[in-house]
């Protein structure tokens, strides 16, 4: 989108001459030119000060101008998509066929195909509705929140309840949650794509502009949906919900998104080929019937429509929809947000997951545990981010007054070179609003019985490089009467060659190394006195404050779910920007590798990308990584063949996100801008999710090869009874009508319990499958066409002995009709598992579903023998005790002999069980 469009799309605002402070409450301040006022001006319009509005001003004025949210597309109709399921080849030709049947006088069976027509239709709808409900209820889990300061104190508050006049902070990775007028910014670059589709970032500022200003170019207005690439702001809400530039242009935005996935265009492709294909056999078929076996015009017309309609799986889409749908709350239910509906397929398929270690296979939960000051050394104890703990000398002997100096520079530091908060909860417990590695800080601080607050109002900060993991530390400078004191706290390396001389250096990586080997996270602090601030760091004169060294546990589930994945085939890379030894302790206490090949970011920065790739492979951590490290090792991943699932907070992971097959962001620790770029978001951050939606993605995927296998066969061994009677020129075994009943109440019932196939431990224990693989292989063909062809011939033997036995043909027919359904749901049993035989329990009894539409469709075949209208209406009988054995004969019969070839198939219908550890290769 080109700023021309951008111009035009948004309109100009009027002037601010005709907004007073009474305006504001009478009309929301939408159409005030807000960019062209000063902060007193905007600040006198909104009635609001620097420190924001109180509690109970906001919910006034939310009485006013309601939620900060979108208004929700409109809900489609039932009748909108009642018409949209009617609008289908195959619906114009049964109605054709219905006229035909009228006209030709056969007004029952005109009235039975309208009837099929609408049960089907109506079923549809039902169907759809409740996908999209189900995606519906998604849309809504990922909350926006907001950094706010009400009643003169920051608050995290959900987006929905900002109101004008509320001030908000962000700062890179935010999303804008409302329009803002901007009174504060550092460095401040957004990127706007969600508004003129632009996806490099613009800068932003805290000055007033003239009136005529384009609003691309109001760079004092941050708009909602935009995102902060860097830097840090503070502003005013101005505009709300509908009122924002978003809202405004939100109508072209918000159309709903098909339900469409490389899958489902596959099987709709799929499904239209067969189509033609079926088509062209009816119509080939009624030109045999008529020309060559002379059978009646009028019943041959309705054989052969009911060929094509027993022949074509209709019923397909709908099951792939529901599949996906139902995948879809599922995953959500355990805490994974889909974002992109591809990505529910792709999860299957994943072969590698490169995973953060930090917050995803540990608690991000920092307690610090080491104080290394260059007098001396201290142990830490205590748990969370109470005060509740002691500071100890390492070398008990020594007197314990002895290095506090140096230990209280060290931790005052820590709190000023910090952003963090913490509070105290009315609950008793302590909230970290912040870094939970700057928040730990914080609380060994307090164990000192260092007052960080005051600390912190001392010493006000005049500076500020933010903590960025490719830059590896952060610095702030402070006034200090009439001085300027610079504070940076990083990763070690950083810090000792930036700021200790070369003959100390060796000591302190000794010292780094020794933290680190235990498994502990390892921060460095130092600090310059100077007499004037200028926004570069000081080169030289920094002097040492020491190392900290902080414990981060391991997530409980994580070791499970590691050997769990790696059970299935699945390669895990663990990614941290932490030291190498800090990670490879952690990886061996997670059970990764007992000696865990690793990368530091540095040595991959060294590689070519042949040699990544071929190191790739067999990696099992990456230390000290940067975002940019991530990208390529994605790419020599993916360059091999893998599918790759990457976990990512930052900002500027947003680039490795894109690129990974499953890109996933961490729901409470990640940035708005790694979950924009990500197809899923982990809700609690967790491994353990993020291995149960790659079993739930596989088991979504089996659930629609299974659906595809049971209904391919079931519908041809119902076109292959018709086709057959009329190529041979016997009597119709089974009538083209009760043909329509058989694959109507099938259609509704059978198809659907697939689909909802409960988790099957046998998912985990086989490799992931090739992403380039067809959905079904050779062997499924086999399986398939053998199996259409033995339902039909079990159904036609049935009917030639019953007549054998001289029965009328009504009665043959309603054995064969019987017949072919039993069949049918005794192969549904088969089909519940591939790889091995269905004679156990569980295979039967495993899923509810299947019980639930075996009743259902019981009571229609029974209604369709014994009920006197439909008895009429289907030309069917009632059927005896010896009639009803028979029917259930054939029904084992051809269960027995579908698990004989499946068995026989067996090799063909597997993939490789068991995996080994990928050192071996
Ligand atoms: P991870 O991916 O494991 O979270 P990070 O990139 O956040 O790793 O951190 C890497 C290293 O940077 C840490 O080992 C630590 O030394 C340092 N570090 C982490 N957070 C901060 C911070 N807030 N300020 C300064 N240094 C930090
Ligand atoms: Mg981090």
């Amino acid at each position: 989108m080109t700023h021309i469009r951008f111009g035009r799309i948004w309109p100009r605002h009027g002037t601010p001459e005709t907004n007073t402070p009474a305006q504001l409450s009478a009309s929301p301040a939408a159409s005030t030119a807000w960019h062209a006022l000063s902060p007193q001006q905007c600040q006198e319009q909104l009635a609001t000060s620097a420190n924001g509005l109180t509690t109970e001003e906001a919910l006034a004025r939310q009485q006013l101008y309601g939620l900060n949210r979108l208004t929700p597309p409109p809900q489609r109709r039932w009748w909108t998509r009642l018409i949209s399921q009617l609008q289908n080849m195959l619906i114009y030709v049964l109605l054709l066929a219905a006229v035909m049947s009228l006209v030709t006088g056969h007004a029952t069976d005109a009235a039975v195909i309208l009837a099929v027509v609408v049960i089907n239709a109506l079923f549809g709808v039902l169907q759809e509705g409740k996908a999209e409900q189900a995606l519906a209820s998604i849309r809504n889990m990922l909350t926006l929140m907001a950094r706010v300061s009400r009643d003169g104190q920051r608050q995290t508050l959900d987006a929905e309840l900002l109101v004008p006049g509320d001030v908000i902070h962000l700062e890179s990775g935010d999303k804008v949650p409302a329009d803002l007028r901007v009174f504060e910014a550092h460095n401040l670059l957004v990127q706007e794509s969600a508004l003129t589709g632009e996806s490099s970032s613009v800068g932003k500022q805290d000055v007033a502009l003239a009136l005529e200003t384009p609003l691309a170019e109001q760079s004092n207005l941050l708009f909602a949906g935009t995102l902060i690439t860097q830097g840090r702001a503070t502003g005013w809400v101005v505009r709300t919900g509908d009122d924002t530039e978003l809202g405004r242009i939100g109508s072209l935005l918000r159309h709903v998104a098909p339900m469409a996935t490389p899958l489902t265009r596959q099987l709709d492709q799929l499904g239209q080929q067969l189509s033609r294909y079926i088509v062209l056999l009816a119509v080939v078929t009624f030109l045999l019937g008529w020309l060559w076996r002379d059978l009646p015009l009028d019943g041959l017309f309705m054989a052969a429509v009911s060929l094509a309609v027993a022949a074509i799986p209709e019923g397909l889409p709908a099951v792939v929809t529901i599949a996906l749908a139902i995948g879809v709350q599922r995953l959500a239910q355990k805490n994974a947000i889909i974002r992109q509906l591809p990505a529910v397929e792709t999860l299957g398929a994943v072969s590698v997951i490169c995973t953060d270690k930090t917050g995803t296979l540990t608690r991000n939960e920092m307690v610090v545990r080491a104080l290394v000051t260059p007098q001396s050394q201290w142990r830490v104890s205590g748990l969370g981010y109470g005060p509740d703990g002691q500071i100890q000398p390492l070398d008990a002997s020594a007197p314990a007054a002895q290095g506090m100096d140096a230990l209280q520079a060290l931790l005052r530091a820590a709190v000023l070179c910090n952003d963090a908060h913490l509070q105290h909860t009315t609950e008793g417990d302590w909230h970290l609003d912040g870094d939970p590695t700057e928040g730990a800080l914080l609380a060994a601080a307090q164990k000192a019985d260092i007052d960080w607050q005051a600390v912190r109002q001392q010493r006000p900060r005049l500076h500020h490089i933010p903590f960025e993991s490719a830059i590896g530390f952060m610095a702030t400078a402070h006034a200090m009467s009439d001085q300027v004191l610079w504070l940076i706290k990083g990763a070690p390396e950083q810090l000792i060659s930036r700021c200790l001389a070369t003959e100390h250096q060796a000591h302190w990586r000794v010292q780094t190394e020794q933290l680190a080997q235990q498994g502990l996270r390892v921060l460095a602090l130092a600090q310059w006195w100077g007499e004037a601030l200028s926004s570069q760091l000081p080169d030289v004169g920094w002097q040492w404050l020491g190392l900290i060294g902080m414990q981060d546990p391991p997530r409980q589930e994580a070791a499970n779910a590691i050997a769990e994945c790696q059970q299935a085939g699945i390669h895990l890379i663990m990614i941290t920007g932490d030291h190498i030894s800090t990670a490879k302790a952690i990886a061996s206490q997670l059970g990764l590798a007992a000696q865990p090949t690793a990368l530091t970011g540095r040595e991959l920065d060294a590689l070519d990308d042949a040699s990544l790739r071929q190191r790739a492979v067999t990696l099992d951590l990456l230390a000290r990584a940067t975002p940019a490290n991530k990208l390529r090792l994605v790419q020599a991943l993916q360059a091999e063949g893998h599918v790759v699932a990457m976990t990512g907070d930052g900002v500027n992971d947003a680039p490795a996100l894109r690129q990974a097959d499953i890109g996933v962001a961490m729901g409470r620790g990640g940035t708005e801008a790694a979950k924009e770029a990500a197809d899923m978001v982990l809700a609690d951050d967790n491994i353990a999710t993020l291995r149960d939606a790659v079993r739930r993605g596989r088991n979504i995927y089996s659930a629609l090869q299974r659906t595809l296998i049971f209904l391919l066969p079931t519908n041809g061994a119902q076109a292959l009874v018709l086709l057959l009677a009329i190529l041979c020129g016997w009597a119709m075994p089974i009538s083209p009508l009760q043909i329509l009943w058989i694959n109507m109440v099938s259609a509704i019932t059978l198809a659907l319990p697939l689909a909802f196939e409960p988790l099957n431990p046998d998912l985990m224990r086989h490799k992931p499958r090739p992403a380039a693989a067809p959905l079904l292989q050779l062997g499924h063909w086999v399986l398939i066409a053998l199996a259409a062809v033995l339902i039909c011939l079990l159904t036609l033997a049935q009917y030639h002995l019953a007549l054998l036995w001289d029965a009328s043909p009504q009665q043959a027919s309603s054995l064969a009709i019987q017949g072919l359904v039993i069949c049918e749901m005794f192969f549904l049993i088969n089909c519940r598992r591939l790889e091995q035989p269905t004679l156990n329990r569980d295979a039967w009894l495993g899923n509810h579903t299947v019980w639930w539409s075996f009743a259902v469709l019981a009571l229609l075949q029974l209604l369709l023998c014994y009920l006197p209208v439909l008895q009429q209406a289907f030309a069917t009988r009632a059927l005896s005790w010896r009639d009803w054995g028979l029917v259930w004969l054939q029904g084992l019969c051809c269960y027995l002999a579908i698990e004989t070839v499946k068995w026989l198939l067996h090799d063909q219908l597997t993939r490789p069980r068991l995996v080994v550890d990928h050192h071996a290769r």
